[in-house]
């Protein structure tokens, strides 16, 4: 039988955030990797070139976007990101303290 699956481990990120799967609490990257980083920072930068004249870099649009941006949102909620090793899906309950602040800070708003 052939082996399709990949070999499973955390994803090797460069840009992201860290979130624990609620039902095994293994740890989950969320972001890109290296190699994706350089692909998200050229599209970035060539689909903003009024920003890139600016001054502003796609490193600082991918830092500001995975690194700040993505956790406040839970980002790997929103994605239905996977847990690597169990396979279950990210939900609501998995957020951490700080983004339910964050939620109902936003809800408050409203
Ligand atoms: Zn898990």
């Amino acid at each position: 039988m052939e082996n399709t699956q990949q070999h499973k481990q955390m994803k090797l990120i460069e840009y992201g955030y860290y979130w624990n799967c609620a039902t095994c609490g293994t740890e989950n990257a969320y972001g890109l990797t290296e190699q994706e980083a350089d692909d998200y920072i050229r599209d970035w930068e060539a689909d903003n070139e009024d920003a890139v004249a600016e001054g502003e870099t796609g490193e600082g649009a991918c830092d500001w976007w995975y690194n700040v941006t993505a956790e406040e949102n839970d980002a790997h909620i929103e994605d239905g990101e996977c847990c690597w090793k169990c396979d279950t899906v990210a939900h609501r309950h998995t957020r951490t303290d700080k983004a339910r602040w964050f939620d109902s800070m936003v809800d408050n708003l409203g």
